[in-house]
């Protein structure tokens, strides 16, 4: 069996999906192919009215299925089933990411889809394992904290895990009691449809999970300014993030969880296992062409094993072997867009300009679609914007540094703080820095999360407010009630 496909016969569900249904709606934003550059769809845009008629189908269907009162077991095992019917239909979830994201099919069913699956399964479980505090009081009272859902969520995702970031929203939001709008990115919106649909397969009730399709400015907009939208989880660029907070600070106030942008920095020292360390932070670029938002694209690295690890992570590098999404052998992504591919481009040149050397890669890969080579730049002005802008491309930048303080100074970012690595064999290094590392998640010998669902991430300073997986991302989908009562 191969996973490869057309991707020209592949029926696309364009429109948004409502209560039981997808609703038909034209394509008005102009949607290409990363792999190949050709326009193939267009994506619907919601307007107000439209996100209205999904928040009142949400709030309708919390009141006729009382999902948030039901017995919680219930949504535990309604869950599960949608969990279920999830990996059963992988490979179409697969072809439809893998067409318009730039997520290899390869890596979609046995990867990103099954582990999908697992996090839904992993929130579901929360659902029946929750009690309310009881509190000291004295003899004459009883006080207690109980937890209640928000009622309707808002969520907005971003393109480059386009099914892991609803799984992340919906997984938690469902499982704690309440019903989701979600409006995935205008760029690959068609596998958060699909999901919809095996959502209602599965036998959860109609309305719980709405998605409408949109851009930022007006749908976006639409959803978090609604008034009887309770809560807000957003995934995407810091920008985005801080306009949200304008709009939800102008429109009413209401709690919202922001998972932003990072320049992860990955600090290697001389005693690190070398081959390792190479293999991790190549592969932390290479992974979805860099465009994730934990990749590792700072390297700073003492200066006596500097030429090594370049030469192991440049091999590494050069091996990448580049083909379209559909294809089963393809294990490195386009870039999403042919102006993301400018802009990295323009980075690039800009700090080979102000005297960075270019060690691998540099420019656009002679190919057809969106792909640039992996790039790994030497840069001594820690002011090049390699080292200061967030790329989301497959470029790494490598500083040196000749003592532990240095390497602190060099891995400190101004504006984002969302995840570091650190490879030593001194477990004395390692915890001291861990502390003083000024990130959401610390990585120690190795890079990337590993299926560690209970472990919450998100980021400290402008790469972030809040968490996403983990008990915090259940907790967060649920407000607390403080009760006393007269005995
Ligand atoms: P983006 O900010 O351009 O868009 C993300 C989503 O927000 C899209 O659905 C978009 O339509 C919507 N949006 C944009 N402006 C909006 C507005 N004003 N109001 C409401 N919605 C708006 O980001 P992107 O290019 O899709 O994704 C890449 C970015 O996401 C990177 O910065 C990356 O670091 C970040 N990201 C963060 C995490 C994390 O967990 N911290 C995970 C994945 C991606």
């Amino acid at each position: 069996m191969t996973l490869s496909f057309d991707p020209d016969t592949v029926p696309l569900p364009v429109g948004h999906f409502i209560g039981d249904r997808l609703v038909p709606a034209e394509g008005v934003i102009d949607m290409h192919r990363p792999s190949d550059g050709k326009a193939y769809a267009g994506c619907p845009l919601a307007d107000e009215a439209l996100v209205d008629r999904a928040v009142e189908t949400a709030k309708k269907a919390l009141k006729e299925s009382n999902w948030g009162g039901v017995r919680p077991r219930e949504r535990t095992i309604a869950l599960q089933r949608w969990a279920d019917l999830i990996e059963k239909e992988a490979e179409t979830l697969a072809k439809l990411e893998a067409l318009s994201s730039t997520r290899p099919v390869g890596h979609l069913v046995a990867g990103d889809i099954a582990v999908s699956a697992e996090q839904i399964r992993f929130f579901a479980e929360f659902a029946d394992k929750e009690g309310s505090d009881l509190v000291p009081t004295d003899d004459s009272n009883l006080g207690m904290i109980m937890t209640e859902p928000y009622g309707v969520v808002g969520a907005i995702t971003p393109w480059n895990f386009p099914v892991s970031m609803a799984a992340w929203k919906l997984g938690p939001a469902l499982a704690a009691g309440n019903a989701v709008v979600l409006k995935p990115s205008e760029m690959t919106p068609f596998s958060t449809v699909y999901l919809a649909e095996l959502a209602i397969r599965a036998g959860l009730p109609a309305g719980l999970i709405n998605i409408v399709l949109g851009d930022g400015p007006v749908t976006g907009n639409a959803i978090t300014g609604h008034p009887d939208i309770a809560k807000v989880s957003f995934t995407g660029s810091t920008g985005a993030g801080s306009a949200i907070m304008a709009n939800i600070a102008r429109t009413g106030i209401k709690p919202m969880t922001l998972e932003l942008g990072g320049k992860s920095p990955q600090l290697v020292f001389t005693d690190a296992d070398l081959g390792k360390a190479a293999a991790a932070i190549a592969q932390s670029m290479l992974s979805n062409a860099g465009q994730a938002c934990v990749a590792g694209s700072r390297l700073i690295v003492e200066e006596s094993v500097a030429a090594p690890l370049a030469d192991a992570i440049v091999a590494r590098m050069k091996a990448a072997k580049a083909g379209p999404t559909w294809d089963e052998a393809t294990q490195y992504s386009p870039i999403i867009s042919k102006r993301q591919l400018n802009r990295i481009h323009g980075i690039v040149e800009a700090a080979a300009a102000a005297g960075g050397e270019c060690l691998c890669g540099g420019a656009p890969m002679d190919a057809p679609g969106y792909f640039y080579q992996p790039t790994l730049i030497a840069v001594r002005d820690g002011s090049s914007p390699a080292i200061t802008e967030e790329i989301f491309g497959p470029v790494l930048s490598m500083q040196t540094f000749t003592n532990e303080e240095e390497a602190l100074l060099l891995a400190e970012h101004p504006t984002y703080g969302l995840a570091a690595g650190l490879f030593t064999r001194d477990l004395s290094r390692a915890l001291r820095l861990t502390r003083q590392l000024q990130a959401g998640t610390v990585w120690v010998n190795r890079y990337g999360r590993s299926r560690d669902h209970i472990l919450p991430t998100g980021g400290y300073k402008r790469s972030g407010i809040g968490k996403d997986l983990g008990r915090e991302a259940y907790d967060a989908n649920r407000k607390s009630k403080s009760v006393l009562i007269s005995l």
